[in-house]
C-alpha cells in the first residue's frame, strides 16, 4: 500500500466525504440532536452566549467612554451649540477649539467656587434663557454643581458665586 500524505487534497476530500456520509446516517443525526437537547448542554450554550454578549457590551461601553473622554471638549461645545441654536441665541457661537482654550485656561478650576474638578462644564454667564449670547465672551468654565445651582439665574443679582460669598 502506497504512503498517503494527509495534506494531499485528494486524501482530504476522501476523508471529508467519509465524515459527511457518517454524519448523514439517521442514527448519528438523532444522537447529535439528542445531545444538543440535554439540559446541561443547553445551559452551557446559554452561558457561552451570555458571556459573549457581556464581552461585546463591555467593549462597546469602553469604546464609548474612551471616545467621550477624548472628545470631552468637542462634546461640550457641540451640546452648547445645539442648545443655543434651539433657543435662537445671539452671539458668534463657540467653536470646540475656543471652548478648549477656555478649559485649558481654567486648568480644572471652577470659575465660581475655585474647586478643582475633573470635568468643567460650559456656563453662559448671562443665561441663554435670559437673553445671553452664545459667545466666547459670555462663557465660563464651571463645575457641574455651580452650573446647575446657578442655572438660569443672573450672576450676582440672583446668584452669588460660592467664592464671593
Ligand atoms: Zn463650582
Amino acid at each position: 500500500m502506497p504512503y498517503k500524505n494527509p495534506s494531499d487534497p485528494k486524501v482530504k476530500e476522501k476523508k471529508k466525504a467519509y465524515k459527511d456520509a457518517y454524519n448523514a446516517l439517521p442514527e448519528v443525526k438523532a444522537k447529535k440532536q439528542a445531545y444538543q437537547l440535554l439540559p446541561e448542554v443547553q445551559v452551557k450554550r446559554a452561558l457561552s452566549r451570555t458571556r459573549q454578549y457581556l464581552k461585546n457590551r463591555e467593549k462597546e461601553l469602553a469604546d464609548a467612554r474612551l471616545w467621550a473622554s477624548n472628545n470631552r471638549d468637542k462634546k461640550n461645545a457641540h451640546k452648547a451649540n445645539r442648545k443655543a441654536k434651539k433657543i435662537n441665541a445671539g452671539g458668534r457661537g463657540i467653536s470646540p477649539s475656543e471652548w478648549k482654550a477656555i478649559i485649558d485656561a481654567a486648568n480644572g478650576i471652577c470659575s465660581y467656587c475655585d474647586a478643582w474638578v475633573e470635568k468643567l462644564t460650559l456656563d453662559h454667564i448671562v443665561p441663554l434663557d435670559r437673553g445671553g449670547e452664545h459667545d466666547i465672551l459670555n462663557a465660563a468654565a464651571a463645575c457641574r454643581s455651580c452650573n446647575s445651582s446657578k442655572s438660569i439665574k443672573l450672576l450676582y443679582e440672583e446668584w452669588i458665586p460660592p467664592n464671593k460669598r
